[in-house]
């Protein structure tokens, strides 16, 4: 196995566009805020328009729809095709799993690189009890039927305070599943997350003491696995991607941010304004990534706070590593 820290490519970028904020579930850590990114589902021609925003580089962006649930989308599989003229670098849906609108039916593995189902939970007890009941068979369900139709499946898996003890059973979960990639995400405060009435945010040792060894043995099953590295090593770079790459989270309400973490704020560094890419006055999310401090990631510091330590001087345990810089392992040709 090959283990890698991915940092930020300056050649390629990623798009992450949700095309509607509505969804069939309500999931208890939904980083979805309808206050903050509208209620709003694109038409078909809207959503061609900002794609042509981007299409500039369209040969070195990776576009990932998102919602709400993307499929809940009646044009989706149109939407994919407009993309797929496009020409862009690779395309991914990202579903909890319910494929509405019949998109298996619709769009052909040639259309999409990845199809990536959200689970929360080894077992429908606890995956159940954060998206929704039924929602652990509809994930399987989902995946059982895009494998059988060619379709190139990943997994994202949400780690919190609630459902970390469960990734450990995950490796035997997918050993047989047909997935290609398994992502770990951490979870984020924000949207229904920063409201729950428990901290999710899990500590440094509880995920040094899981996420690295579980990723391993799902990696050693010939599965690709990427997860963030949350926290940096003395001798390690910070950097924030903010400076230093190309990442665009565009919301149907027209907000583009470049960091994840300011979702719940006003701070987006752009505005989709008649189909205008419009830079938004200061003070936005740009103004703050250039602040140099010693924790590292300054939005870490200033909206969730929960990953910080501190020693008895007033100094940080620990750096805060750019929440888009990941640890990759590729499975060994031993282990496929
Ligand atoms: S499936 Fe996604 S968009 Fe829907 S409630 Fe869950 S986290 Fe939110
Ligand atoms: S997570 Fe932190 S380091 Fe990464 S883009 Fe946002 S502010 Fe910058």
């Amino acid at each position: 196995m090959q283990k890698q820290t991915v940092a930020f490519s300056r050649d390629s970028s990623n798009l992450f566009f949700h095309i509607l904020t509505r969804c069939n579930l309500s999931c208890t850590h939904c980083y979805i805020n309808k206050d903050q990114h509208g209620t709003r589902t694109l038409d078909i021609r809207t959503i061609e328009s900002w794609l042509s925003l981007f299409s500039e580089k369209a040969s070195s962006t990776n576009l990932i729809y998102l919602g709400g649930e993307p499929t809940l989308h009646p044009d989706l599989a149109l939407a994919v095709k407009v993309s797929k003229k496009l020409g862009f670098k690779s395309i991914t849906i990202d579903t909890n799993g319910y494929l509405f609108h019949d998109i298996l039916d619709r769009i052909s593995n040639d259309d999409i690189d990845y199809l990536s189902f959200s689970l929360d939970g080894a077992t429908p007890g606890i995956n159940d009890a954060v998206r929704g009941k039924g929602s652990y068979d509809k994930v399987l369900e989902g995946i059982e039927k895009a494998v059988s139709k060619g379709f190139s499946c990943s997994m994202i898996y949400t780690v919190s305070e609630q459902n970390l003890h469960e990734l450990k059973r995950m490796p035997e979960l997918v050993r047989n599943l047909g997935i290609k990639r398994f992502f770990i995400q951490v979870i984020g405060i924000r949207g229904a997350s920063s409201k729950a009435e428990h901290p999710l945010q899990v500590s440094r040792k509880a995920w040094l003491g899981t996420i690295p060894e579980t990723a391993e043995k799902i990696a050693g099953q010939g599965i690709i696995v990427t997860y963030p590295k949350v926290f940096l090593d003395p001798d390690e770079i910070f950097e924030c991607a903010g400076n230093v790459a190309e990442n665009f989270f565009v919301f149907p309400n027209g907000r583009v941010y470049q960091c994840p973490i300011c979702e719940d704020f006003p701070l987006h560094s752009y505005e989709i304004r008649q189909n205008r890419l419009v830079p938004m006055p200061r003070l936005n999310e740009k103004d703050l990534f250039a602040l140099n401090i010693p924790e590292g990631c300054v939005m870490n510091k200033l909206l969730q706070s929960q990953n910080l330590v501190y020693d008895t001087g007033g100094r940080p345990e620990h750096r805060i590593a750019c929440c888009m810089l990941k640890e990759e392992i590729m499975p060994s040709r031993m282990a496929l």
